[in-house]
C-alpha cells in the first residue's frame, strides 16, 4: 500500500450556484476546509460529501437550486445544503428528506461542522497547508473581493436584507490585506462586490483601520484609492448613484481604478421606482451621467433593469425606453419581474401578465441592443488594453476595461496564440458587433 493511500485526504465536492457573492462564500468554505486538510473533488464520484451552495433569490433560482440538490443526491447521496435557499429548510427537506444538513448563507462554521460530522478531517499535518490567498473558484488572474455583507435598503422585490441581514462591512485593513495577497498571488483584476458598494463602512461609522502604518477609513473612496495602488485592475460592482459615485470619478480619470461603474438602476419611471422603494430622480441622473462622462470619457456604465414590475403601465415602460435611449448605457441586463417568496412586492396590486412582460422585455432588449451596437462601433480603430482570459488553437479571448467577466462582452484576438491568460496587452479594435469586439495586438 502506498503512502498516499495510507494518508488519502478526505475529499469534498462543491456545487456553487447564484451570484458572485455566493461564489465568495463558496471560496471561503473551501479555503477553510483546505486549511484543515480536505481536498476538493472535481467529480461527484470522488467526493465523500458534496456541498451545494444555493441561490434563493428568484423562484427560478430556487428551482435551479432544488435541481442541483437533486442531482447531487442522485450522483453522490451525501449532501450538505447551504446558501440563500438554505433559509427555507422545510422546502429542501420536503423534497430531499435525506440531505445531511441545511444551513443559511454565511454560515461558514455550520457548514464546516456539518462536513466534520459527515467526513472527519484528516490529521496529516502536510495536507493542512493552504496558500495565504486562499483557494479560488475563479480563474487565477481575477478574483472577487467582498467588502461587506447584507443591506440596509428595503427594495420591494428583494429578500436579501431578510436573508443576509443589515449592512456589515469588513474593516478596510482586512479588505486591503486580502487584496494584497491576491495581487501577490498573480491576480490581475479585483472585482469589488457587496450588496451596496457606496454604503461600504456606514455601519462602522467609516472607522479607520491601520494599513501599512497609516489609517484608512472604511469608506469606498479611501478603499478604492488604496486598492488602486496595488497595480492591478480594480472594478467596482453594485454602486448606488449617490455622492460616492460622483466622488469616484477623479480616481477613474487618473487611471487608479477602472473606468467602469455597475449601478443597478432597475427602472426609470418615478412611479415604478417609488413602488419598488428605490431612490428616484432619474431626470437628474441623466445630468449626472453626462457629468461623469465629461470627466471620464471612457467610462463604461453597466446596469440592470426589471420590466413588468407590478403596476408598471405602458407609460411607465415608455418612460424607461426613453430614459435608456438618452442614458446610452454601455452594458445592460434586463429581467422580467418574478415574485420572490417573502418579498413585499408579491402583495402589490397590478401584477402584469406574462405575455406583457415578455413583450416589454423584447422591446427593451431591442432598444438597448441598438444603443450597445452604436457604442461598440465607436470603438473601431481605437487602441485598448485587453486582459486575456483564455487562449486556444484558434486565438485568444479577453476583456477590456468595459467588460466584467461572465456578464459583459469579450474581445476576440483571432489567430493570436502568443499570449497567455492573465496577460494585459494593447489591442487595436478592427471590428465590433452588438456586444463584442475583434482586434489585433499592437506590435511595439
Ligand atoms: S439594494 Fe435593494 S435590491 Fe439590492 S440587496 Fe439591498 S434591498 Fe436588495
Amino acid at each position: 500500500m502506498s503512502k498516499n493511500t495510507l494518508h488519502a485526504a478526505p475529499k469534498v465536492g462543491i456545487v456553487s450556484l447564484g451570484c458572485p457573492k455566493a461564489l465568495v462564500d463558496s471560496e471561503r468554505i473551501l479555503t477553510r476546509l483546505r486549511a484543515e486538510g480536505y481536498e476538493i473533488s472535481p467529480t461527484y464520484d470522488g467526493a465523500g460529501v458534496v456541498i451545494v451552495n444555493t441561490c434563493g433569490f428568484l423562484d427560478s433560482a430556487r428551482a435551479e437550486s432544488l435541481a442541483a440538490i437533486g442531482e447531487a443526491m442522485e450522483e453522490n447521496g451525501r449532501v450538505i445544503v447551504t446558501g440563500c435557499m438554505g433559509v427555507d429548510e422545510a422546502a429542501i427537506r420536503d423534497a430531499f428528506p435525506n440531505v445531511l444538513a441545511v444551513t443559511g448563507p454565511h454560515r461558514y462554521e455550520a457548514v464546516v461542522q456539518a462536513v466534520h460530522a459527515a467526513l472527519p478531517p484528516d490529521d496529516n499535518p502536510h495536507t493542512a497547508l493552504v496558500p495565504p490567498q486562499g483557494l479560488r473558484l475563479t480563474p487565477r488572474h481575477y478574483a472577487y473581493l467582498k467588502i461587506s455583507e447584507g443591506c440596509d435598503h428595503a427594495c420591494a422585490f428583494c429578500i436579501i436584507p431578510q436573508l443576509r441581514g443589515p449592512l456589515v462591512s469588513r474593516p478596510a485593513a482586512k479588505v486591503l490585506a486580502e487584496a494584497q495577497a491576491l495581487a501577490d498571488a498573480g491576480v490581475q483584476e479585483l472585482l469589488v462586490i457587496s450588496q451596496d458598494t457606496s454604503a461600504y463602512g456606514r455601519d462602522l461609522g467609516h472607522a479607520a483601520s491601520d494599513w501599512r502604518g497609516k489609517p484608512v477609513r472604511a469608506h469606498i473612496l479611501d478603499l478604492a484609492e488604496e486598492l488602486g495602488k496595488l497595480g492591478v485592475w480594480v472594478r467596482l460592482h453594485y454602486v448606488y448613484p449617490t455622492k460616492e459615485a460622483d466622488d469616484l470619478m477623479p480616481l477613474m480619470a487618473a487611471g487608479a481604478i477602472l473606468p467602469y461603474l455597475d449601478i443597478p438602476f432597475q427602472h426609470a419611471s418615478p412611479a415604478v421606482l417609488k413602488t419598488m422603494r428605490r431612490p428616484g430622480g432619474h431626470e437628474r441622473l441623466l445630468e449626472r451621467i453626462r457629468s461623469w462622462r465629461a470627466q471620464v470619457p471612457d467610462l463604461a456604465l453597466r446596469s440592470t433593469f426589471i420590466v413588468g414590475f407590478p403596476g408598471e403601465t405602458d407609460a411607465d415602460f415608455e418612460a424607461l425606453l426613453d430614459w435608456i435611449a438618452q442614458a446610452e448605457l454601455d452594458r445592460v441586463g434586463c429581467f422580467k419581474y418574478e415574485n420572490v417568496a417573502g418579498a413585499p412586492a408579491n402583495a402589490l396590486p397590478g401584477q402584469i401578465p406574462e405575455e406583457v412582460k415578455e413583450e416589454r422585455w423584447h422591446r427593451f432588449m431591442q432598444a438597448q441592443q441598438a444603443v450597445s451596437a452604436k457604442r461598440m462601433a465607436a470603438k473601431i480603430g481605437r487602441r485598448i488594453d485587453v486582459l486575456i482570459d483564455e487562449v486556444d488553437e484558434e486565438g485568444a479571448i479577453g476583456r477590456s476595461a468595459a467588460d466584467a467577466p461572465e456578464i459583459d462582452g469579450a474581445v476576440f484576438l483571432n489567430g493570436d496564440t502568443g499570449v497567455a491568460a492573465g496577460d494585459i496587452v494593447e489591442v487595436e479594435v478592427e471590428h465590433a458587433e452588438d456586444y463584442d469586439l475583434w482586434g489585433s495586438r499592437v506590435s511595439d
